[in-house]
């Protein structure tokens, strides 16, 4: 009946809106397309896009600091430690399965079929010169040298190399202040009243931010549409989609798919017995804007209100296992780097040995944990992955002209396997979460 349409309409507002701005937002990119815009033009258009991506990496580093903090000042040691120990199991699990799942796919449909010198120009990007073998697991990718440093440590290791990163933004170094947070978080949660002024703090710092979050999900319709049409207007020829890169595309896209759409959810049912598309239909904003940002960081507000607002899952349980998840759990990109690895073997007409095959997969789950969530940080971290079994980094050249789409829906990717761990993690929790012995805002150590 009409009030139904209208309580339908009412409820599911945002995603309707969101929905319909990634429609427009491609349909005006293309027609756009024709007009020839200059790159002036260009950047003026996607003005809008741009504003959103600030506002919402503005917000990444006060909200991952102060949900960490309250998350783990509000669990008990004994209740942390459980549920950081599913956490990791759920992260590694699913990045392995992620990782063999790209490995097959790539075998089966053997996308690389002929040579390198197949390659049109225009699917090469020149100009990409490396000579660091494992640096990235540098030492300061997990202690920043300051809480306030905010350099993010893939795009340092980007300008080093000098890989031409078309259109990046930063990030701050999320891997640094996710370890920083977690231990103030368990120290503070240990102070009994001395901390509670702290944890006081970081609490009500938490709920502001959020409050900020909720504004801006109004505006991210908005953004999200100038994003894409601003990107589709400034991409190169689609044409360079043609072949080998073309079949490389394909194969990438079935991958994600597989484990986005069938892995994850059989998974969130088998383990919760609930209905997994009921539950990502709760994330459909955050999936969106994923798409839209290509950052998993930038996205982390946004999937902060969805899975509590919409899938009201425990705060103890987001404000846990969302910064961490965001920041270390991208199941999208591990996928992908392995694929695309084997990809450039196939390419170069290298057969890769059982042993390489293992050596790939574990780098790309060790470049996947090193990747921020930020646009094109996978394509950077490939390199590890590549030297680890001698293919030619030079290589990644190959695979950039279509990174920029990839890079989107292996994002979208990341942030679905971070938000259905969340719903696996609070199902898996439920005793401790019940026994009221960890409750946010007040500290469970005032026996
Ligand atoms: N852009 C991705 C993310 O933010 C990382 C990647 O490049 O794979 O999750």
């Amino acid at each position: 009946s009409k009030d139904d349409l209208k309580s339908f309409l009412r409820k599911n507002a945002f995603v309707l809106f969101t929905i319909g701005a990634v429609v427009f937002g491609i349909t005006l990119g293309f027609t756009l397309r024709t007009y020839k815009m200059s790159y002036r033009e260009v950047k003026y258009f996607s003005f809008p896009g741009e504003l959103l991506m600030r506002m919402l990496q503005m917000l990444v580093l006060p909200l991952l600091v102060s949900s960490l903090i309250t998350g783990m000042a509000a669990l008990d040691s004994r209740a942390s430690g459980k549920m950081g120990m599913r956490a990791v199991i759920y992260y590694m699990t699913t990045t392995f399965i992620a990782v063999f799942i790209g490995i097959i796919m790539v075998l089966i449909i053997h996308p690389g079929k002929g040579s390198k010198e197949e390659f049109t120009k225009q699917q090469k990007i020149e100009q990409f010169k490396t000579q660091y073998g494992k640096r990235i697991v540098h030492v300061k990718v997990i202690v920043n040298d300051s809480i306030f440093n905010l350099t993010n440590t893939t795009q340092e290791i980007a300008q080093e190399e000098v890989i031409p990163l078309p259109g990046t933004t930063n990030g701050v170094n999320a891997l640094g202040l996710v370890v920083f947070s977690m231990c103030f978080g368990l120290i503070i949660g240990n102070m009994k009243e001395q901390g509670q002024a702290l944890r006081d703090f970081f609490d009500s710092l938490n709920e502001a931010i959020m409050r900020l979050v909720a504004i801006i999900m109004w505006y991210a319709p908005i953004g999200i549409l100038f994003l894409i049409a601003g990107k589709i207007v400034e991409m190169d020829d689609i044409t360079a989609m043609g072949g080998q890169l073309g079949m490389y595309t394909v194969t990438v896209i079935i991958g994600l798919m597989i484990h986005g759409i069938i892995i994850l959810p059989t998974l969130y049912f088998v383990i919760t017995r609930k209905n997994p598309f009921i539950f990502i239909t709760g994330l459909l904003q955050a999936l969106i804007t994923a798409l839209g940002t290509s950052s998993s960081s930038a996205t982390l507000p946004i999937t902060f209100k969805c899975l509590e607002e919409n899938n009201r899952v425990d705060k103890r349980v987001t404000r846990f296992v969302l910064p961490v998840g965001a920041t270390i759990n991208m199941d999208g990109t591990a996928l992908y780097e392995a694929l695309a690895a084997i990809f450039i073997a196939q390419v170069n007409n290298m057969e890769m040995n059982f042993g390489q095959i293992i050596t790939i997969s574990i780098t790309a789950t060790a470049a996947s944990i090193g990747a921020a969530g930020i646009p094109q940080a996978g394509l950077v971290t490939m390199v590890i992955v590549l030297t680890s079994v001698g293919l030619p980094t030079d290589d990644i050249t190959l695979i950039i002209a279509v990174d920029w789409f990839l890079d989107r829906l292996r994002t979208t990717t990341n942030v679905l396997g971070d938000s259905i761990g969340a719903g696996i993690i609070e199902f898996l929790s439920k005793d401790e979460l019940q026994n009221g012995d960890v409750e946010l805002g007040s500290s469970v150590l005032e026996e």
